[in-house]
């Protein structure tokens, strides 16, 4: 018997989980922790609310907690609740599947002024995450800004677009959807330091900005390329740059909403006495390499809610090789240290769908058992070990069974068509527990 302890129940985590329940079988246990008392990492707390297909991949990892050779241990935190050594004296692998949930700092003048948030507490707060459901960004309008021309900016760009029937279906949590019910927001400026050509935005969700209720997509359209230079995009991109050029000639709708795409525009500075007021913005242009070089040339946009969706990092753990510059753990494949490795956003930094952390998983699952060869089990203890570890440090851990009751009491307390109301408090969560059948 060998025992792999899988740090984060995130995607990279569960397919990790999968490859290791199908290469060994019953020769296996798993036991993935997660800090939070629930699992499934950002399609909980990231994927959008209002894209609930997309969030209903966890049905597949649902599956893999049901064998037995695959535990949930929920609401102990890597770090302050078990070390990494501690971990690696109980199970013959430990691999990191803790996501990067931080965001990169704004690192201009006025990136900490209140209203100013990073894309990860924005999307924390909508999507009911115990750490960001106090957040109570600033609503008030007119103007927001969201820097950043990725999938994760056109989500928090259309939540703070959309009227309270479009959330019809989704699990937006009931604090943010009052709360946006009532935004005076009518201008969303999109910034992107590189032009239309540059986006890393996927065609579905730049297309879905065309249908939105009481909100209009406006592009420039001074700052389309030529046509004829969409020949040579990826097919996926050009479809994305045909729903700007979309946007760009349609007529205006009076739609009281408006998403301006303000391409070839950096960030400089955020203003405002005491609390963010406006963003000073540089025109740029690309150079032969296609960065983006400032013009000199700035402009303000009046908004007091900023938010920056420029990328994530993963947060150290003491005991494991960091690498700085890009915010993640270092590793070569997935190898961190002997017995010591790392998958999905921790490993390659956050980039890729929920896919992308599939062959990482089974990928991983092959260079343990490599490592591995042929060598007799460790000897390690793995399950009672870590069990004895954390009774003995008053752990209040939450099991598989106990997410199962947890998640029946979200389902029977979410509002008319919505899927579930999420707990956003841990206490609650654990209370859960005890109160559902
Ligand atoms: C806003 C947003 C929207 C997205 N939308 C989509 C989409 O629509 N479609 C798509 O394909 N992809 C989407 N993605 C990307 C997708 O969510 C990621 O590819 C995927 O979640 C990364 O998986 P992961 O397991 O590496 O990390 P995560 O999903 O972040 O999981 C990490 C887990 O580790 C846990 N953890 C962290 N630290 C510790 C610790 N010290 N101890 C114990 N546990 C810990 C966390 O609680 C979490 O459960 C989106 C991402 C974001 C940010």
């Amino acid at each position: 018997m060998r025992h792999i302890a899988i740090v984060g129940s995130g995607p990279a985590g569960y397919y990790t989980a999968e490859a290791a329940q199908k290469r060994w079988g019953d020769g296996i246990r798993v036991d993935i922790i997660d800090r939070l008392p629930v699992p499934y990492g950002l399609i909980r707390s990231g994927v959008a609310p209002d894209h609930q297909s997309i969030k209903a991949v966890y049905r597949r990892y649902e599956a893999v907690n049901l064998a037995d050779n695959v535990r949930f241990v929920g609401n102990v935190c890597v770090g302050p609740d078990v070390t990494i050594a501690e971990l690696a004296t109980m199970y013959d692998a430990v691999v990191l599947a803790t996501g990067a949930p931080h965001d990169r700092k704004l690192d201009i003048p006025g990136g900490d002024l209140p209203g100013v948030v990073g894309s990860a507490a924005f999307v924390g707060w909508y999507n009911g995450h115990p750490e960001f459901a106090d957040l109570d960004p600033p609503l008030s309008g007119p103007g927001a800004v969201v820097i950043g021309n990725g999938n994760v900016a056109l989500d928090v760009a259309r939540i703070l677009a959309k009227s309270r029937a479009e959330f019809h279906g989704s699990d937006i949590s009931n604090h943010a959807i009052d709360a946006l019910e009532h935004s005076g927001i009518v201008r969303v400026s999109i910034l992107g330091r590189r032009g239309p050509h540059q986006i890393a935005m996927t065609p579905k969700e730049l297309g879905e900005l065309g249908h939105l209720e009481r909100a209009q997509p406006l592009v420039d359209p001074a700052d389309l390329p030529e046509v004829e230079a969409d020949a040579l995009l990826e097919p996926g991109m050009r479809k994305s740059v045909t729903h700007l050029r979309e946007f760009a000639a349609a007529d205006a709708t009076g739609k009281p909403v408006t998403l301006d795409f303000d391409f070839f525009a950096a960030p400089v500075a955020i203003e405002g006495d005491g609390r963010a007021e406006r963003v000073i913005v540089e025109r740029t242009a690309l150079d032969r390499d296609l960065r983006s070089v400032g013009t000199g040339e700035t402009y303000a946009i009046p908004a007091n809610l900023v938010v920056s969706a420029i990328g994530y990092q993963t947060p150290p753990i003491e005991g494991v090789p960091y690498e700085h510059g890009r915010g993640r753990f270092a590793n070569v494949e997935g190898r961190v240290l002997p017995g010591l490795y790392v998958v999905g956003w921790a490993r390659r930094g956050p980039s890729g769908t929920i896919g992308t952390n599939r062959p990482d998983g089974y990928g991983i699952v092959e260079r343990i058992a490599e490592d591995w060869g042929d060598a007799a089990s460790g000897g390690k203890k793995g399950r009672p070990a870590l069990d004895e570890l954390l009774a003995q440090r008053g752990a209040d851990v939450t099991t598989f069974r106990d997410w199962q009751k947890i998640e029946a009491a979200e389902n029977a307390r979410a509002r008319e068509g919505s899927p579930r109301e999420k707990f956003v408090r841990v206490e609650d969560m654990l209370a859960a527990r005890t109160q559902s059948p």
